[in-house]
């Protein structure tokens, strides 16, 4: 038979050296473990102050309680089935309990229980160590959350969305069932974002994730992959019609005006499109022509969701090319500036020209503004091509005009970005400046969506510039959605007419009618007119019978390099016949 309790002493003696049980006592009094004993009934007769502070049930409550005073209803019943089971075989038991303190505050306690027995080997008591593991699992919780979770929207993050499509790719093709990933971008997020704060931008993406499970059915997954971009994998069979609702609800649910603050703020969806089996094989396949389709559906318009197609592959594989070559199409100075001269129908003269961009890639051959003007956009570059063309036209015409002894204007195509960025009106002086054009020969041409209200910036921009003497044109005016009480406002000097409106003269009566509308609009407002994209005598026939005076298409003459200008300008002169617009020459 083992000694224990003589064990217990000398274990002490040769520790401290002398015979010392209060010392043994003091130890149990003050380690930091929440220590209790109770006797083989279960009743406490020991708590130490570990125990009172853990539990706030002082020594006294305790003693001839059973440890049942701090059970918390929140363990199963068969975990203290275990418990007895293993100290009733003597044997030390170790768990996490949930208990409950005297103020009612939940805590976790991780215990150690032990049987402890008297000389003879009975169970005479047990001893509990236990400690107070609360913020330690707590923080390990939060760690499996991150990992799983996007910690703003409590979606499934990007990892764990991969995970989760792929048990839903593998079980969906064992029943034949099919999965639609649809990949959400949201639109003007980014603006919202930087104008009114990180803050209010969490506000609306939280928001955006609620809309998106709400619009969605259980078993499909919604996750956010980062920044505002969110995609939902819809499970089990869905017939093109269930397809296109669902499409149709998110849109539709996006686009409710999220109210933060009292203020309304608007956002909308962009979606990309694919189907398993049908587009890809696996998660990065069906990903990859989501993100494709998405691309176009942004490029369209934004708004709309995109279904991916393999003629969608060959766009964004073009794409891809461009974007390659563009960035080095400034420094390989592939780009050059081409010019397409406006004609005025009363004095019979050539009286300015437009600006207008053209790249030859030396990977590519040449490639037209409208495809590769995006790609500039995206690569950020936007500024560097507004700078380009309006040092190279201010030059070029200031030359121009010398050597012809011309006062011809240019008028330069300005995005809106460009035109609200900070400084955009100085950089106009500027390169007037260094180039000695005039300005009032400068034209900025700028769209109606320029227009819109945004501040201070955009109507200080085209004051500054109009106060410099420069003319500031709305281009492709008609197709967009001018406020004009607004526009009223602004110091325009010209609306250039669409060319969809001109083109379309011939045969639409109300093409024609909107002609005129914006003819006595621009009348009305004291604001000349220039008609764009004149193609055959007719159009001419009808825009000269109407009084419009500025005209510029094909009909007069093609885009060309500044060289073919001079020479154009000197000989048209001395021609009768005007109407030789050609094809448009290459540099
Ligand atoms: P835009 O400003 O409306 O320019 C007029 C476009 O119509 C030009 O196309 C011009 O070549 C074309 N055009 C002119 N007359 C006719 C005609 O009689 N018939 C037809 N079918 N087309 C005609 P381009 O040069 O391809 O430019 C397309 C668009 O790209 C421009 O539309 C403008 O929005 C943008 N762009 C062109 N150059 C620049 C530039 O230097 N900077 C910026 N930001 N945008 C530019
Ligand atoms: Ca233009
Ligand atoms: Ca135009």
């Amino acid at each position: 038979m083992v000694d224990l309790y003589g064990d217990a002493v000398e274990r002490i003696e040769s520790t401290w050296g002398v015979d010392n049980l209060s010392l043994y006592a003091f130890a149990m009094e003050q380690v930091a473990d929440s220590i209790v004993i109770t006797d083989s009934m279960g009743k406490i007769t020991y708590v130490n102050k570990a125990f009172e502070a853990q539990t706030g049930y002082d020594r006294s409550m305790a003693l001839g309680n059973t440890p049942g005073i701090v059970k918390s209803g929140k363990m199963a019943e068969a975990f203290y089935e275990r418990l007895w089971a293993i100290l009733g075989a003597g044997e030390t038991f170790k768990g996490i309990f949930v208990n409950r303190r005297i103020d009612g505050v939940l805590f976790s306690e991780e215990k150690v229980i032990t049987p402890l027995r008297d000389l003879n080997g009975a169970i005479t008591h047990f001893i509990s160590a236990g400690r107070d593991v609360t913020s330690r699992l707590e923080s390990e919780r939060r760690l499996r959350e991150l990992a799983c979770f996007d910690d703003l929207t409590k979606l499934y993050n990007r990892a764990s969305f991969f995970e989760q499509l792929d048990v839903l790719i593998s079980a969906s093709s064992e029943r034949c069932n099919g999965v639609t990933l649809l990949l959400i971008d949201l639109d003007r997020f980014k603006g919202i974002n930087d104008a009114l704060g990180h803050d209010i931008g969490d506000q609306v993406l939280i928001k955006v994730a609620e809309r998106l499970v709400d619009a969605t059915r259980l078993g499909d997954i919604v996750a956010r992959l980062g920044g505002d971009e969110f995609t939902v994998a819809l499970a089990g069979p869905l017939t093109d019609t269930d397809r296109e609702s669902i499409l149709q609800r998110i849109c539709a649910t996006v686009e409710v005006p999220i109210v933060v603050s009292g203020t309304p703020l608007y956002v909308g969806a962009s979606i990309g499109v694919s189907r398993f089996p049908d587009d890809g094989g696996d998660s990065k396949a069906l990903f990859k022509q989501a993100d494709i389709s998405l691309y176009e559906a942004k490029r369209e318009g934004r708004g709309r969701a995109k279904h991916y197609s393999p003629a969608l592959r060959k766009n964004a594989e073009r794409y891809h090319q461009i974007y390659q070559a563009m960035r080095h199409a400034f420094g390989a100075r592939e780009l050059w500036v081409a010019y397409q001269p406006v004609f005025d129908l009363k004095t019979r003269k050539v009286v300015g020209v437009e600006a207008l961009v053209r790249w030859n890639s030396q990977t590519l051959g040449t490639i037209m503004p409208a495809e590769f003007l995006p790609v500039v956009c995206d690569l950020g570059l936007g500024h560097k091509l507004t700078d380009f063309v309006l040092e190279k036209a201010s030059s070029d015409i200031a030359r121009a005009n010398a050597e012809l002894g011309v006062s011809l204007t240019v008028a330069v195509n300005v995005p809106a970005e460009e035109l609200h960025a900070p400084g955009f009106a100085a950089k106009v002086e500027a390169a007037l400046r260094r180039s000695a054009l005039a300005p009032t020969s400068l034209k900025v041409e700028i769209t109606e969506s320029a227009l819109i209200p945004q501040g201070e910036s955009s109507t200080s921009a085209l004051e500054a510039l109009a106060n410099a003497g420069v003319e500031i044109v709305i281009d492709d005016f008609g197709t967009g959605y001018s406020n004009l009480g607004y526009l009223s406002t602004l110091p325009v000097s010209s609306l250039k007419i669409a060319r969809s409106f001109i083109e379309k003269s011939g045969r639409s009566e109300n093409s024609k009618k909107i002609i005129r509308a914006i003819m006595m609009l621009a009348s009305n407002f004291g604001v000349g007119v220039i008609a764009e994209g004149v193609e055959t005598s007719s159009e001419l026939e009808f825009l000269e019978e109407e009084g419009c005076r500025l005209i510029q298409g094909f009909l007069i003459a093609r885009p060309m390099p500044i060289g073919d200008l001079i020479n154009y300008m000197n000989s048209y002169s001395k021609e009768a016949d005007w109407t030789r617009g050609g094809t448009e020459k290459q540099k």
